[in-house]
């Protein structure tokens, strides 16, 4: 669950008092590049509250806590003409840290995804036109309804969060397993070592029975530790073992550039020992600390996938 914050709660007189019809929640990116330090979340909302007769969402969503500005339930001031049909709109705060940044999202989609639950509407993101309820990116309302705002995808991007697993995360949520955004856009290439094709598995580790040939190649939106081991994400709740692709390695190379990559320990805290842009280190294992998939480097020390490359 996802911390509430009412500091900057509407009170009398202020927003929307009409109720919206329950066909879409609506996901936002604050879009303000300059605004992308750790309290990011609480300057918006504090910036929304002195001046919600311009524009106002239900929730700033940040890194720590969400910061509810409306009701749910009622119309707010984020979409345009698809407002009335939103009892919730949420926007994800920027963070320079990546860290944070992931974090963030993964509270805006959890708390997208308890909103929709909350209002009987479907998890679903951007199928459809105006009359199917889901879940719905503002870029999604510029191209079916009303406006010209392209976002959340633009940031999603830059986290190397496609909309592939924007939907997917929206589907399924952080419970059953926890995926770890990568670095880029990526491509894995299916690779047995001789066998036929690999067999895919959903999220909670059971065969699907349907086999990616030898040789191909497939997008990935993230990772993932299922059963012990890391697997891609290559589909809706479709996850490939990386010891059948080319991703597969025994070292570790660090391809995080600024002042190093800060280890951690199997409980999540940071020891402050770093290791330094391209340096290469052997990997005993992986596993989720905090949500996020790690590598083992030796006795209690793990470094998140996402500032390094597996190798040979
Ligand atoms: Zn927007």
């Amino acid at each position: 669950m996802v911390l509430i914050d009412n500091t900057f709660n509407f009170s009398g007189g202020m927003g929307d008092s009409r109720t919206a019809q329950r066909r879409f929640v609506i996901l936002h990116d604050t879009g303000n590049p300059n605004n992308n330090g750790n309290n990011s979340a609480y300057n918006e909302a504090s910036f929304m509250y002195r001046n919600w007769q311009n524009a106002n969402t239900t929730y700033i969503v940040g890194w720590d806590r969400a910061y509810k500005l409306s009701d749910p339930g009622y119309v707010s001031w984020g979409a345009g003409d698809a407002n009335v049909f939103a009892p919730v709109q949420l926007e994800l705060a920027h963070y320079a840290d990546r860290v944070k940044a992931v974090q963030a999202y993964r509270n805006w989609v959890d708390l997208a995804r308890q909103s929709a639950k909350d209002f009987g509407i479907t998890l679903t993101l951007d199928q459809g036109g105006a009359a199917t309820a889901g879940i719905k990116t503002h870029k999604w309302v510029s191209d079916n309804i009303w406006g010209d705002h392209q976002d959340p995808y633009g940031y999603l991007s830059e986290l190397g969060i496609s909309k592939q697993q924007l939907a997917n995360d929206i589907a399924f949520g952080f419970d059953a397993v926890a995926q770890s955004p990568i670095a880029n856009p990526n491509v894995i290439k299916i690779d047995t070592q001789g066998h036929g094709g690999v067999n895919l598995l959903n999220s909670k580790g059971q065969y699907l029975n349907k086999f990616l040939p030898n040789g191909t190649r497939w997008k990935v939106a993230g990772s993932a530790v299922i059963n012990d081991e890391e697997m891609a994400l290559v589909g809706l709740n479709q996850f490939v073992p990386i010891k059948y692709t080319d991703w597969r390695g025994t070292v570790v190379r660090v391809i995080h550039e600024d002042g190093g990559v800060n280890l951690l320990n199997s409980k999540g805290q940071y020891l402050n020992k770093y290791i330094k842009f391209g340096t290469r280190w052997k990997q005993f294992g992986v596993k989720l600390i905090n949500g996020k998939v790690m590598y083992h480097l030796g006795g209690d020390q793990w470094v998140p996938k996402m500032y390094v490359h597996l190798e040979n």
